[in-house]
């Protein structure tokens, strides 16, 4: 789990090298097998995985979902790959730049994968992740960021990956950041979300435009709504599932817009919305940590405040 502001990232240098064992690799993720080759690496929340991935078997190939936070988990999932086959890893698919999602990069890079990205996570990964380790980043901390392994190939709006006769598609789906893709394993009905749909768990919302996340889930009901979700937080789901979370999103901007035009802003406003937001959703993962964070973070959007990265010019 990506927090913001406060220093969660707890990356073990003497751990790299080292082949995972079983035991590390539980503690790290579970592998949900979802049929034709598609295996999602499901976190447990507080895992130091930080976050889920996944990986595709092709006929002449492997390619990943996501890196996690902490090479030792990247190398505990390259370790599981390695017991459902021997096939190069050719790819990796970064769902967008948040630490959460790339630390593990190098970690493939080296085992032969190309990683692949929407151009803005080229641009921000080794910048924008700066402000996760708080104001006063330590030397650790800046070299781990300005070392993260960046994507050799970038696109805009998308890319199709063809592992043999396999195809993959990569589409810019954007919302949680402005760098966000969602790969479609098609033959299998799965869709990797990345962080634009949270299963049943509140988002960060950071560097959200939670408008375009919206439209975004709507793009996912409406295109695959038999297929399979593997989300960036929280375990695999349906349509169901995500219309559960974009209607989160719906609710609390429309909770949000009613105070401010009741006249309320700053803590007055997030006290006011807080009890509503709880009645419905408090139950759901992360509440207490992003509850709060949420309601000012979509109270900044709609005022026209918020301020999130700029994205590269094409
Ligand atoms: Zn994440």
């Amino acid at each position: 789990m990506l927090k913001t502001f406060t220093v969660v990232v707890l990356f073990v240098v003497g751990s790299f090298g080292g082949a995972a064992s079983a035991a590390e690799a539980q503690a790290y993720f579970a592998l949900h097998d979802l049929g034709h080759g598609v295996w999602a690496a499901i976190s447990p929340p507080k895992s130091k995985a930080g976050a889920n991935a996944g990986f595709v078997i092709g006929p002449d190939g492997v390619l990943v979902i996501d890196t996690f936070e902490d090479p030792a988990a990247a190398e505990a999932m390259l370790a599981a790959i390695r017991t459902k086959t021997n096939k190069p890893i050719r790819y990796v698919v970064d769902t967008h730049y948040h630490l959460d999602h790339v630390a593990g990069n190098n970690i493939f890079a080296a085992a032969g994968a190309v990683v692949v990205a929407q151009a803005n996570v080229r641009s921000w990964e080794r910048t924008q992740n700066l402000k996760f380790f708080g104001d006063r980043p330590t030397a650790k901390q800046k070299t781990f960021v300005a070392t993260l392994g960046l994507p050799s190939v970038t696109y805009r709006r998308g890319i199709t990956i063809w592992l043999g006769d396999r195809k993959i598609v990569v589409r810019a789906l954007e919302g949680h950041t402005g760098s966000d893709s969602t790969v479609v394993i098609p033959d299998a009905k799965v869709v990797f979300t990345g962080d634009v749909f949270w299963n049943h768990t509140l988002p960060n919302l950071i560097d959200a435009d939670t408008k375009q996340q919206i439209a975004s889930n709507d793009a996912y009901l409406h295109d695959y709504p038999d297929y399979t979700f593997v989300p960036g937080h929280g375990d695999v789901g349906e349509a169901a599932d995500v219309r559960a979370f974009r209607d989160y999103l719906v609710f609390l901007r429309k909770a949000v817009a009613d105070t401010q035009a009741a006249g309320k802003s700053g803590a007055a406003l997030v006290n006011a919305v807080l009890p509503e937001l709880t009645h419905t959703y408090g139950g759901w993962g992360w509440f207490k940590y992003f509850a709060r964070h949420n309601i000012e973070q979509a109270a900044a959007e709609l005022k026209g405040t918020k301020r999130v990265p700029v994205a590269e010019q094409p």
